[in-house]
């Protein structure tokens, strides 16, 4: 099983000074800037995966890429811009999500096949429109009218694809985009893209899926499935079903799930192989909105929460293990949450982190220099540094699990 890691212009800078919470003054930031196969010892990911909205941007506005960035990219191609290494695979697709409100995809075969090979992406998915919508009862012909429109759209466009691919000599490899409401659905248009010459086909629109659904979908392309197709599922990892994926025909998957975790969850920030730990909120002063509102609302005193705020960060670092230090920070934590008023306590949490102390034992490079800052939830250089170990969390997982081969004796 190979992973891709979805590109949005992560990047994290290596001269970041944690104890000032400053950047180094000269920093030019995609430049001296690294991604994540840049900074960990094994890059977490096989492969990475470029939508043309993230660069071009689209109907729903800019991309992620500045206009600067964008004429690199193109310039440099994928391959240089990203300073992959050889074994990093590249895949290219649209980002169907960016024009899901639209009727029809509002881009064109040729300018996705342009931008894939002025780009030199080694392979490419076709042009593919997302149907939202699961109802496994639903026919063929029987179904929401918009799902059938989109379906047929989207088989139409990836015949196009693959006739302009070989018409122009391109070297990308070409993906078949599949769309589906259903088991039936998706296995048809499996089947038809098989007959249109695609040996890989990517799966789309399965990220609300239920794994129980997925699992139809798979079982029943596999009634269908040529022994040389291989299959992507866009946007998905679940790991606990991997293996099963795997006997199904699925060679690769992609998603951005555990790297968001590491700051948009909740509770579930910090990875490790067998659970998630609550990441250590101290939002700075300075830089958090909410707290610079209160303050300016007089609900909060500046003075308090800049000294509760430091007593918080010397605690935490001098954090070793012991019971002791352990109390210090978690009284500390406690009188950071009481002045800014905290809506909700994680102190709770924070014990279960701070026993565990799951960064001591990581290998990876990044938890090795930087210790309990892995583990604090505050700024973009510390949350993306978390994102990246949760990479390579999965990664491990992903590479504990036995091959299709190994597990061909059971099936
Ligand atoms: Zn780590």
């Amino acid at each position: 099983m190979k992973f891709y890691f979805p590109d949005s212009q992560d990047l994290i800078s290596p001269t970041y000074d944690f104890l000032h919470d400053e950047y180094a003054p000269h920093r030019v930031r995609q430049r001296d800037d690294r991604y994540a196969h840049e900074v960990l010892e094994t890059p977490p990911y096989h492969g990475i995966l470029v939508s043309k909205a993230i660069v071009d941007g689209g109907v729903s506005g800019a991309g992620k890429y500045s206009s600067s960035q964008r004429a690199r990219f193109y310039r440099m191609g994928v391959r240089r811009f990203f300073r992959l290494p050889d074994h990093i695979a590249t895949l290219g697709d649209n980002g169907a999500f960016n024009y899901v409100g639209e009727e029809v995809p509002p881009v064109t075969v040729d300018g996705t096949l342009d931008f894939y090979d002025e780009c030199g992406f080694d392979a490419g998915v076709s042009v593919d429109h997302v149907i939202f919508g699961y109802d496994a009862n639903a026919t063929l012909t029987q179904a929401d009218p918009a799902w059938i429109r989109r379906r047929e759209i989207t088989l139409d466009l990836a015949y196009e694809f693959m006739k302009r691919v070989s018409e122009r000599g391109s070297h990308v490899e070409p993906v078949g985009a599949a769309q589906g409401w259903s088991p039936t659905s998706y296995a048809d248009s499996v089947k038809r893209l098989q007959e249109m010459g695609y040996t890989r086909i990517a799966l789309g629109g399965m990220v609300p899926l239920k794994t129980r659904d997925v699992l139809q979908c798979l079982y029943e392309i596999n009634e269908i499935r040529s022994p040389a197709t291989e299959l992507h599922l866009l946007g998905l990892t679940r790991v606990d079903a991997m293996e099963t994926f795997a006997q199904l025909g699925v060679t690769s998957i992609d998603s951005t799930s555990p790297f968001r975790q590491a700051f948009m969850d909740e509770r579930k920030n910090y990875h490790t192989a067998d659970r998630a730990f609550a990441a250590i909120r101290v939002p700075q002063v300075d830089g958090n909105v909410t707290l610079r509102r209160a303050i300016l609302a007089g609900d909060v005193s500046q003075r308090d929460a800049i000294e509760a705020e430091r007593e918080t960060l010397r605690a935490l670092r001098s954090f070793d293990g012991s019971p002791r230090s352990q109390k210090t920070a978690l009284d500390a934590l406690a009188q950071y949450e009481r002045v800014n008023r905290s809506k909700k306590s994680y102190l709770d949490a924070y014990e279960e982190t701070l026993t565990a102390a799951p960064w001591l034992s990581c290998p990876c490079r990044l938890c090795r220099t930087h210790g309990i800052e892995m583990v604090i939830f505050r700024g973009t250089e510390r949350n993306k540094r978390r994102g990246f170990h949760n990479l390579t969390v999965l990664a491990n997982k992903i590479s504990k699990l036995a091959t299709p081969e190994a597990l061909e004796q059971y099936v």
